[in-house]
């Protein structure tokens, strides 16, 4: 169950800064509690500048094993101890496969109770903001864990708390975040200090060494050479992708860009991208927005 709001009133909360101004090498102070969420370890880098300022309350669904079955998590508790940052109550707890199972299965279980936990934590932990992936039709488990921050917001604030969202993208540049809209938007360019932690963390991370970006692991880069199809939908997004396009960081209020790069077709990238390696008999199946997502959807709009 979610409890009910907090006592104290709403004008004891600390002040909400959309635009937390120049970021001095180290921040000390959080201009309000905030919270991280995403769906695999690693992600965190991604917004590694507002991770030492906001040093928010972490939540990660899987424990990023992949198909690799070797846990992502204590490289990515490594980063939060270093940021000051610390893990919630759902943090890297399903293995990737458990995952995709239940997606395919219609097992929304999993997802549902996630989504009470994290929002109960919301409450508890009187949390302004949310922070968390993007839904951009990339990874079927990204765009799953969008849809339970969503879920859990909306319970939140349906308790009587109210909870700011935000998201930001994986994939796509954060960069490339229209200048009209960067006012509702916690919108940051990292100091050379807080870039230079950033890239050596990024560096550092030995699972995503190979990666040339972090939603990019090297077995999909492979097939994406391979298939000059796929690779042209991308092509926008990795255009110039250099370090510099990290030292930008941009959160955006939840879904003000509508669909991420990977909807550039109406079918998504994660759908074409799996009809491959079934192709190939690598995959056994191939996880469908309309089929599995749209039905977790569903599944999550109920519950608030
Ligand atoms: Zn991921």
């Amino acid at each position: 169950m979610i409890p009910r709001k907090p006592t104290d009133s709403a004008t004891d909360r600390p002040s909400y800064d959309a635009q937390p101004k120049t970021l001095n090498s180290r921040p000390t102070v959080p201009v309000a509690r905030a919270a991280l969420v995403v769906a695999h370890p690693g992600h965190e880098l991604c917004v590694h500048g507002w991770l030492e300022a906001a040093r928010p309350l972490v939540f990660i669904l899987t424990d990023g094993s992949g198909r690799s079955g070797k846990s992502r998590v204590a490289s990515t508790t490594k980063i939060l101890d270093a940021a000051g940052a610390r893990p919630g109550p759902v943090y890297g707890r399903f293995p990737d496969p458990a995952i995709y199972k239940a997606i395919m299965g219609g097992e929304f279980a999993l997802f549902v109770k996630s989504a009470e936990e994290l929002a109960e934590a919301l409450v508890l932990e009187r949390i302004d903001y949310v922070v968390g992936d993007a839904r951009e039709g990339y990874n079927p488990v990204h765009d799953a864990c969008r849809l339970v921050i969503d879920a859990a917001v909306g319970l939140a604030n349906r308790a009587g708390w109210q909870v700011k969202n935000f998201d930001f993208a994986l994939i796509g540049r954060q960069d490339a975040y229209p200048s009209e809209l960067r006012e509702e938007a916690i919108w940051l360019r990292l100091d050379d200090q807080t870039f230079e932690r950033k890239l050596t963390a990024m560096r550092a991370y030995p699972e995503l060494a190979d990666e040339v970006s972090l939603g990019l692991d090297a077995e999909r880069l492979k097939i994406l050479q391979t298939h000059g199809e796929l690779l042209k939908d991308l092509e926008p997004v990795l255009e110039g992708l250099g370090a510099e396009a990290f030292r930008v960081e941009c959160m955006r209020p939840a879904g003000s860009v509508g669909d991420g790069p990977g909807f550039s077709k109406s079918v998504p990238f994660y759908e074409r991208y799996a009809e491959k390696l079934v192709a190939q008999g690598r995959y056994d199946s191939v996880i469908r927005y309309r089929e599995h997502l749209r039905p977790l959807a569903d599944a999550l709009g109920q519950m608030s």
